[in-house]
């Protein structure tokens, strides 16, 4: 019998897929990193272990413990599926903007689930960083994993994420695109391609209303940058310790309504019915054309699934209503 012990087991050894139509005017193959075959249809399940794990061996999260988190679902989702297996309780603190699938779905796993406003500094008392720092002091036997700026989500990219890329494109990757949120997953994946092949370009993809790409090209972190998007999952009015400026190569910033358009098309074109910030990474390997040449290997990560985004992006009455459609 071949079986896995138990549904972590099943995180990690996603496939790659050609996406074809959507970059067929771009001289280059376009391979798609499909993070949705994971148990809780998102890449976050296996910074999740990670970062469980590694807090079990430190000794800051102990038996019958509470995890305290912020996260815009995905992350929760993950955490949700350890502390299931491992028995530990959930707390999970969430913004305002997110869908309300991403909500409901946390809450089916068990998990406390408190929303705070998106519209407040970080530093208010009422956002959602100072919400889960403030849980987790006022619960018992809680541990704040802290996914901006805990090592261990970057560390399980570079050690599961970054190999099984290299080893799938037998290592003639030429260039690694993806949409930056915490970090985690630029900063893993590409310090591993780097270490195999400095040549490898990693490019990261940001939103209108978010910081990293004009910090990245001038050093300065300019606050006029902040403003409200509806962009998911990709891009902070912060600077997490996770994002390793030093490993990219630059960054490219794709507009709300095109991400929204280009989740669609994914959808429609590739039958890949992935999530919105997928939608801005395809969106950001196009803006990146003149980059590519014949025989390059591009490889784009997708995040997550579409089902947290049918209310939203996949609703032609809401894309209607925020502009995006005619
Ligand atoms: N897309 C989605 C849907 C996400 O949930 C996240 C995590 N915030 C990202 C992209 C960005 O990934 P990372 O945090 O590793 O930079």
């Amino acid at each position: 019998m071949k079986y896995a012990k138990n549904i972590l087991e099943t995180i990690g050894n996603t496939p790659l897929v050609k996406v074809n139509k959507l970059t067929s005017t771009l001289p280059c193959v376009v391979l798609a990193k499909y993070e949705t075959f994971n148990p809780g249809n998102s890449v976050k399940d296996r910074m999740a272990l990670q970062m469980i794990e590694d807090a079990e061996v430190s000794g800051i999260l102990k038996s019958g413990g509470t995890i305290v988190e912020a996260t815009s679902g995905n992350t929760g989702m993950g955490l949700a599926l350890a502390a299931i297996v491992k028995g530990y309780k959930l707390v999970c603190i969430i913004s305002d903007k997110q869908s309300k699938e991403k909500i409901d779905i946390l809450k089916a796993m068990g998990s406390e689930v408190h929303v705070c406003p998106t519209d407040v500094a970080p530093s208010d008392p009422r956002s959602y960083y100072s919400t889960a720092k403030r849980l987790a002091k006022e619960i018992p036997n809680a541990w704040y994993v802290n996914q901006y700026d805990n090592p261990s989500n970057a560390k399980a990219h570079y050690l599961s994420t970054g190999p099984e890329i290299w080893e799938q494109t037998g290592g003639q990757i030429t260039h690694f695109v993806v949409g930056v949120g915490t970090g985690g997953t630029i900063s893993g994946v590409g310090k591993f391609l780097k270490e195999k092949n400095p040549d490898i370009k990693i490019w990261g993809v940001d939103t209108y209303g978010s910081v990293f790409k004009k910090y990245y090209e001038t050093g300065v972190f300019d606050e006029n940058e902040i403003y409200p998007y509806i962009t998911e999952g990709i891009g902070e009015d912060i600077l997490p310790k996770n994002v390793d400026f030093k490993i990219i190569d630059g960054f490219t910033k794709v507009t709300d309504k095109d991400a929204a358009i280009y989740t669609q098309r994914l959808a429609k074109e590739e039958a890949m019915f992935v999530g919105n910030s997928a939608g801005a990474a395809i969106k950001g390997v196009l803006q990146l054309k003149e980059h590519f040449k014949k025989d390059d290997v591009v490889v784009v990560l997708f995040h997550d699934h579409g089902s947290r985004y049918v209310g939203k992006m996949y609703n032609d009455d809401w894309m209607r209503e925020k502009g995006f459609l005619d």
